[in-house]
Parts: structure tokens; C-alpha cells; sequence
């Protein structure tokens, strides 16, 4: 038996042999994630149904050096889950046990497998989890966690870190521990949440959950342009109310979410910019009140307010519709993830609409405004001749003047494949460095995840271990900055 038959016999061993995968056919499903023009298979993917699986798995490619990407439902939009070509693909969808739910407690503790929605679910309705990425029906927490996922509702409440108190991990070297949020010593849970994969596997997940607020009211405020809606933000930010949400929607993204959903958007406006206040009744009315006159004052031509839960749950299908419906517009589309200062809001949707023109592309624009954290969906066809390298430029050239305005080059979707080589234009070399130090104490062999997050191979220099090159590795997007 050759050494690979053996090894898919060991791990057919642990997972049983109708969950390791190994057939192109059977692989196809896996070979990218939401980054769905890099494609990688994988030498094969195993689907563990409890952690001690997932514990036996890892410890066997440690044993045998075979690097391995752990999967949650795939739906990353930097290309964390890619496989390596030399890796095993963990796939975490079979662990979607919730095993705890303690209310008294705001307690909740589930299997990394779980859908984010099936969290709000097990506690509703008296409580819920509320970073809500627009994915949450099928994004699972272990992504979530994973990537430090935020949401619509993350500008009141936070991101995925401010809700994690525990987690349970499978070390790259087979080994398992428990992480806390309040434990004494460094905070490696903080360490952890964010790291996109690179640090081991999260296997059992406690997640904070917060009581339903009172009441919810939700308006559509429609303007002339992103220009003026963002003047509301500012104005809405800077009287001190902290909405639930702030989202804004271009014209572009209005026109193809409305044909898509029907939720009754303008399709005369601009922009138009969806604002939810949530907490108790009384302190909601009346800041509802300021906020119906703020977005007058900048210049709203239009107000809808939600008049019932059905009204609200159409006013959020069409934003949480707006990248998929982005479908009717071209053909494929490239989604950015980019944060500014809000103060610079104006000027960078400026500069992405003189970069759409001067790329012959369209671009919309679908983001949380309150955070700043801009999602530029940049429109391209495949078959057009060099159309994706274009549209692909023209993104490198978003983030560029987001760093430009002092943002960042990600907001919420991570660095995975797609941002690593921007991680310098952020970070200085002792910056990186340190990172890469993290990274080598939890995995010094370089077996999780290689080649996403940090630009490679970055030999740490007191550090052992090799550092692999992704043979998906785009040299030279680097030298744009
Ligand atoms: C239409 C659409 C809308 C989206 N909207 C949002 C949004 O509003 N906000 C937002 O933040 N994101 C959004 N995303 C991005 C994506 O849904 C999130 O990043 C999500 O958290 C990924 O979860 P997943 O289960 O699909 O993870 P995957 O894509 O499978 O994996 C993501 C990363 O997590 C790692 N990983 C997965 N499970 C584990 C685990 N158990 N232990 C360790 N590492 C693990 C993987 O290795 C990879 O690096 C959106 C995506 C789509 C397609």
C-alpha cells in the first residue's frame, strides 16, 4: 500500500470511510469558497462528526507533516477555506450540535458547524447573537470566530470577539485546550478569534447572547446621492444616538436588491440609507423622532418607516439581498471589504467612482456605514478578455485608497489569500514579524492553514519550521503599493 493509500485508510479509520472524500467529483464542491475565482483541490477532504474526530484527524497530519485547511460552510469572501494542493480539508459541517443553552446565563455553547442564525434561533425570543453577518442563514460560527465576523447590527453591538467567553481548540499538534475570555494570563482567546484558521481548530464555541431589546424601529431614508447620505451618518453619529444599524445602498445595488426582492426601494434615488433603532420603547420613540429629523435636515427626499414587522423584514431582505442580487447586473462580481474613517466617506466613494471609470467597470456600493466598513462590489463578465484581471486591479486599487484615508484593509471578511499581499501597506516588518511569532508558538511546523493571512514564506527567524509557499501565491500585487 502506497504511504497516500495508507494515510486515506487511517483517516477513513476515524471519520469512516463515507466522510473522507477523495473523487474529483466529490472534491469539486470544495475547492474554493466564497472567493470563487481561486480555485485549489485538495488532496482529499474528511468531514468529522465530533471533536475528538476532528482532534484524531489533526494529530495525523501532524504525525505524517501534511499541512490541512479547516472549513465551516465555505462561504469566506477572502479565500480563507482555499485548500493547499498538498492538504487534507477539515470540513466542520457535521459538527451542529447547539449543547448548551443557559439563559439565565446569556450563555450559549454550540459545535463550530452551527449556522449563525441557528444561534439566534435556540435563544430566541427572549434573547439573541447579535453579529448577524448578511450570510447568517448558512455562514457556520466556527467561520464566524474564525474571522471575527461582524454584521448589519455590529456598530451598536460589536463584533463576534465581543461575544466569545470560550472556546475549546485542537492544537496543529493533535493537542486540545480550552481557551477563556476572563482566565488570568494573555488573552489567547483574544488570540485566536480572527486568526482566520492559522492557529488550530475551534471545536466547541461559548458565545455570550444579550436579551431582545423592547422594540425595533426601522426607516429608509432615500437621497440624491451617497454624498448626502453619508452627511446624515455624520449627522446622526454626532447627536449621539447609536443606532442598531446603519447601512447605505448606491443607486447600482438599490436597482439590482429591488429587482431582486421587490421590497419597494426608490429606484429614483441615489442612495438610499436603512437605519434601525433598537432598546426600550419609550427611549426609541423619541430618538425615532430626532432621526426622522436629521435625515430630513441632510436632505432626505424620502422616508419610509417600517409600520410592521412584515415592513421590516422587507426593508432587510433587499440590503441583506444586495450582494447576491448584484447576479443581474454582470455576471460575476468581486466583493471588496475595506474601512475608512467615516469623515472620509465622500471622498473615497469619489475616488472608487473615478477607479470604476477609468476601469470601464461598474462598481456598487452596499456597506455599514455607521462603521465605516465599505463593501464595493466590483462587476466584471468572465468571458470578456481580460475583464477579471481588471476587475481584480481595480479592487487591489480600493483598498489601496482605504489605507490612502487611514482605514484598513479589511473590515470583516479577513486577509485569507486575497488581502495578504496588502498586509505590508497596514503592518511594518517588526509588526509582521511579531504576528508571525504568534502564529510559529501555535504552530510551529507551519501545518494550518499555510500561506493565508500573512505574505510567505516569512521564515521566523528563531522560529523553526518551514514556512510553505501557497502555489496560489500572486507574487508581484505587492509592488501596486
Ligand atoms: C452573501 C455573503 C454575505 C456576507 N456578509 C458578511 C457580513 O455581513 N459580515 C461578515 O463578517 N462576513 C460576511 N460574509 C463573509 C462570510 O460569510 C463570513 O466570513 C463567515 O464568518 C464565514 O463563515 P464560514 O462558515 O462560511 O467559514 P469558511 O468560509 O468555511 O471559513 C472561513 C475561515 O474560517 C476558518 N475556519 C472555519 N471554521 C473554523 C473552525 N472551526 N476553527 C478554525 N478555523 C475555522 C477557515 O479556515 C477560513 O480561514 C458574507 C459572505 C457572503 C457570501
Amino acid at each position: 500500500m502506497s504511504s497516500g493509500a495508507a494515510l486515506i485508510a487511517r483517516l477513513e479509520g476515524i471519520c469512516g470511510s463515507d466522510y473522507v472524500l477523495t473523487h474529483p467529483h466529490a472534491l469539486a464542491t470544495y475547492r474554493s469558497d466564497g472567493l470563487a475565482h481561486l480555485r485549489q483541490m485538495p488532496v482529499a477532504a474528511v468531514l468529522p462528526s465530533s471533536a475528538e474526530e476532528v482532534r484524531a484527524v489533526v494529530a495525523l497530519c501532524h504525525e505524517a507533516q501534511i499541512p490541512w485547511v479547516a472549513r465551516g460552510a465555505g462561504t469566506g469572501l477572502s479565500g480563507g477555506a482555499l485548500p493547499v494542493h498538498d492538504g487534507l480539508l477539515i470540513v466542520l459541517s457535521r459538527l451542529r450540535r447547539i449543547l448548551a443553552v443557559e439563559l439565565g446565563d446569556s450563555r450559549v455553547v454550540v459545535e463550530p458547524g452551527v449556522s449563525n442564525l441557528a444561534v439566534t434561533r435556540a435563544v430566541a425570543p427572549t434573547h439573541f447573537f447579535p453579529p448577524d453577518p448578511s450570510s447568517q442563514i448558512v455562514c457556520s460560527i466556527g467561520g464566524n470566530v474564525a474571522e471575527n465576523s461582524g454584521g448589519a447590527h455590529c456598530f451598536k453591538y460589536g463584533f463576534t470577539t465581543n461575544y466569545v467567553t470560550g472556546l475549546e481548540v485542537v492544537l496543529s499538534d493533535g493537542t486540545m485546550v480550552e481557551l477563556e475570555r476572563d482566565a488570568p494570563g494573555y488573552d489567547l482567546l483574544g488570540a485566536f478569534v480572527g486568526s482566520e484558521g492559522t492557529l488550530g481548530v475551534a471545536t466547541k464555541i461559548a458565545l455570550r447572547v444579550l436579551p431582545t431589546p423592547e422594540t425595533v424601529r426601522t426607516l429608509v431614508a432615500f437621497f440624491e446621492d451617497t454624498y448626502h447620505a453619508g452627511e446624515a451618518v455624520s449627522a446622526i453619529v454626532g447627536s449621539g444616538i447609536v443606532p442598531g444599524a446603519i447601512e447605505m445602498m448606491d443607486r447600482l445595488s438599490i436597482k439590482a436588491a429591488e429587482a431582486a426582492t421587490g421590497a419597494g426601494y426608490r429606484l429614483d434615488a441615489g442612495a438610499a440609507l436603512l437605519v434601525e433603532l433598537d432598546g426600550p420603547r419609550e427611549e426609541c420613540t423619541a430618538q425615532f423622532e430626532d432621526l426622522m429629523a436629521l435625515c430630513a435636515r441632510a436632505g432626505a427626499a424620502d422616508l419610509r418607516v417600517a409600520l410592521s414587522e412584515e415592513e421590516r423584514a422587507q426593508i432587510w431582505k433587499a440590503r441583506k439581498a444586495a450582494f447576491a442580487a448584484m447576479g443581474r447586473v454582470a455576471p460575476a462580481y468581486y466583493v471588496q471589504d475595506g474601512v475608512i474613517p467615516r469623515t472620509r466617506l465622500a471622498e473615497v466613494l469619489a475616488r472608487i467612482d473615478a477607479l470604476a471609470e477609468e476601469y470601464g467597470l461598474q462598481v456598487a456600493n452596499v456597506f455599514h456605514a455607521g462603521d465605516g466598513n465599505l463593501h464595493p462590489l466590483v462587476c466584471y463578465d468572465a468571458a470578456r478578455e481580460g475583464e477579471p484581471q481588471r476587475a481584480e486591479e481595480l479592487a487591489g486599487l480600493i483598498v489601496k485608497a482605504c489605507v490612502d484615508a487611514d482605514g484598513s484593509i479589511t473590515g470583516e471578511h479577513g486577509v485569507g489569500v486575497d488581502k495578504k499581499a496588502y498586509m505590508p501597506a497596514m503592518f511594518s516588518e517588526p509588526d509582521l514579524a511579531t504576528f508571525q511569532r504568534l502564529r510559529c508558538a501555535f504552530d510551529p511546523l507551519g501545518l494550518a492553514n499555510p500561506g493565508k493571512v500573512m505574505p510567505t514564506p516569512r521564515l521566523c527567524g528563531e522560529v523553526p519550521g518551514p514556512y510553505r509557499e501557497h502555489p496560489l501565491e500572486r507574487a508581484g500585487l505587492a509592488e501596486r503599493f
